[in-house]
């Protein structure tokens, strides 16, 4: 199948690591010319030559065009300079992946109202400014695909993490109202909710519980993956590969939809 996204212009948000580096290596495979941002500069280059590499395993073959742009996304004014870069240096976005840090875990009272302010700001505000810097380059060119990263968290809210349960419904909300508005413009809003995902942050997690419970890792992601139908978490790429089916051509009439990731992790039917 040919997904259509060669050379169409991708930017990426919080891609230095974990699912939206892996968004990125699916889409640079594809031909698109990416742009990733984070905060850490060397860590983002480094990232950005591991792209480069993995996409000359992909269906073209040859190195892709990435460029990296150091940008922390809770600042807007990052925000607008990577993106300025970006039309500048690959040309208008046309897909945009939106993504954050998770906000700190924590039950309510844990939690205090400067906390859900960083959480709003750094979840909910960060794919909003995305949204309004980039929507306009794809209703230009009548053709676009925003695509929010959240979590498998706005179908079953889960244990100690009210911030992510909470602001994340808020992206859903966002994600839904944007598929409406635009949809008859060309443009298809999307959001994929990824469940347990071994990412190095998942990685690291694993490895503190295991420290903590004085067990071993395989043992700690045991305590989750018996939950899980497929038995397992997901492979990054896993996750990535969807967000990249949906930013293509071939996903051209799915619009509005909220699409877990996570291995039959979401029992319900709805
Ligand atoms: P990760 O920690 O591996 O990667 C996060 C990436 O975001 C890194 O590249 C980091 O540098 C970047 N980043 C963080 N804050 C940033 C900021 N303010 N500005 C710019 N870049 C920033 O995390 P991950 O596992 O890839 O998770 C990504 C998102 O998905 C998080 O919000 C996480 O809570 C959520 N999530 C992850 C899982 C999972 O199992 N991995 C499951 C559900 C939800």
């Amino acid at each position: 199948m040919n997904l259509g996204l060669q050379d169409k212009v991708a930017m990426v948000a919080a891609s230095s690591k974990g699912l939206g580096k892996a968004a990125a290596v699916g889409l640079a495979r594809e031909g698109a010319k990416v742009s990733i941002c984070a905060r850490d500069a060397d860590q983002l280059n480094a990232t950005a030559e591991e792209i480069r590499e993995a996409a000359g395993s992909g269906v073209l073959a040859v190195p892709a065009d990435v460029l990296a742009v150091p940008a922390d996304v809770t600042q807007r004014e990052e925000i607008d300079q990577w993106v300025e870069r970006t039309v500048a240096e690959l040309g208008p976005p046309l897909i945009a992946v939106t993504n954050a840090g998770g906000p700190p875990p924590g039950n309510f009272f844990d939690l205090n109202e400067e906390d859900w302010q960083a959480a709003f700001d750094l979840t909910l505000m960060s794919a909003t400014h995305l949204a309004y810097q980039t929507v306009p380059h794809m209703r230009e060119a009548g053709w676009g695909r925003l695509i929010t990263i959240t979590s498998i968290s706005v179908k079953m809210p889960l244990g100690n993490l009210l911030l992510s349960n909470s602001v994340r419904m808020s992206v859903i909300g966002l994600t839904k109202s944007l598929s409406n508005e635009f949809a008859g413009e060309g443009l298809t809003v999307n959001s994929v909710l990824p469940g347990w995902t071994r990412t190095e942050r998942v990685q690291q997690l694993l490895q503190d519980r295991a420290e903590r419970d004085g067990i071993s890792v395989d043992e700690a992601a045991a305590g989750i993956t018996h939950n899980i139908p497929a038995g397992r978490m997901a492979d990054p790429q896993e996750f990535g590969d969807v967000v990249t089916f949906l930013a293509s051509e071939r996903a051209s009439f799915i619009n509005g939809v909220s699409l877990q990731v996570d291995g039959g992790y979401y029992k319900a039917v709805y």
